[in-house]
């Protein structure tokens, strides 16, 4: 089977257990959590049986053999992971706020992803997958943003194929040299990702068939649009295909868009037909929030069956 091959951030995620406007005062706190927006993703192509590695890096603490472990744990190849001696391993503070939406306190600025690079166990895994997915975090600190272009021209000059979400949070926008780095990546990839709003960035057009029809037409294959609670549309050539939300009871929105990627990259790798490939990735963003914890929702192949088919039985 193709091997899917992830580069980015590895962290943990501590959340408040109460809503409010932030840290400004004690308060409980559930996690450690693994987290990551790559960790998570990969995980979730894991979890579905595709063969799936990481390049990244974390400290020697903690927080970066919880990740470890679990990535290990859920048959992840590590291999591509450094452990740095002395440096920590990033975390993430997250607290909902009344209205939904999250306030963060991010302490990942000097940790030990930052200092990613061309390690040996890193070029192995580059010369020896099949699929590539980057995300925009990727691609907004400088040290992981040359290694990840780096891996996209090798993978794609050897016949690889490379999907692609953008995953843009309103902190990374302002990082140097990053529409550079997005118009780069954008330009060669084969499955594009988007969430919402979120393809304006990409485009002249503002309206969203335009939009898909202008990306279409720059030779990127396909483009699939992330909806939240609205469920997911799927773009190409010959059409467009919608999967509706599945009714569930949403804990933690964080992670979603992650697993729907994996479970997106995972069917389509393995020969799905487009509508089962857009069925099943919506499924796994329904169930990753089900779960408290940004990784703690990535589904089993069963786990997503057993969520469709207890869907179907509510259909009238
Ligand atoms: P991101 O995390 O990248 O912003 P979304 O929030 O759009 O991504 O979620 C990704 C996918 O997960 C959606 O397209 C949908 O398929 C599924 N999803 C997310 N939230 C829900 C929800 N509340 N109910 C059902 N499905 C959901």
């Amino acid at each position: 089977a193709a091997t899917v091959l992830t580069i980015g951030e590895i962290l943990v995620e501590i959340m408040a257990t109460t809503p409010g406007e932030g840290f400004g005062e004690p308060q409980p706190l559930v996690g450690p959590f693994p987290s990551g927006a790559p960790a998570i993703f990969i995980d979730q192509v894991s979890r579905l049986g595709t063969p799936a590695a990481i390049v990244s890096r974390v400290g020697d603490d903690d927080f970066g053999r919880l990740n470890l472990n679990r990535l290990r744990a859920d048959g992840v190849d590590v291999s591509g992971i450094e452990v740095a001696a002395g440096e920590t391993t990033g975390s993430a503070f997250v607290r909902y706020r009344p209205d939904g939406s999250r306030a963060f306190v991010f302490n990942i600025a000097h940790s030990a992803t930052g200092r990613l690079s061309l390690t040996p166990s890193a070029e192995a895994l580059i010369e020896r997958c099949d699929h590539l997915h980057i995300m925009g975090s990727a691609l907004s600190a400088p040290g992981i943003a040359h290694l990840a272009r780096e891996a996209v021209r090798r993978v794609k000059a050897r016949g690889g194929s490379l999907s692609f979400d953008p995953n843009l949070r309103p902190e990374i926008l302002q990082a140097p040299g990053l529409p550079e780095a997005l118009d780069e990546v954008l330009a060669q990839c084969d499955v594009f990702l988007p969430s919402g709003e979120e393809i304006f960035l990409f485009t002249e057009s503002k309206d969203e068939a335009a939009a898909v029809t202008e990306l279409l037409q720059r030779g990127i294959g396909t483009v699939v649009i992330k909806r939240g609670n609205q469920g997911a549309s799927r773009f190409d050539q010959h059409g467009r295909i919608d999967a509706a939300a599945l009714t569930v009871d949403e804990v933690d929105p964080t992670g979603a868009g992650d697993c729907f990627a994996g479970a997106y990259v995972s069917f389509w790798l393995a020969g799905a037909d487009p509508e089962t490939t857009l069925r099943y990735a919506n499924a796994a963003g329904a169930h990753a929030v089900t779960k408290l914890g940004p990784m703690e929702g990535a589904a089993t192949l069963s786990g997503l069956n057993a969520l469709l088919a207890a869907q179907n039985g509510k259909d009238p």
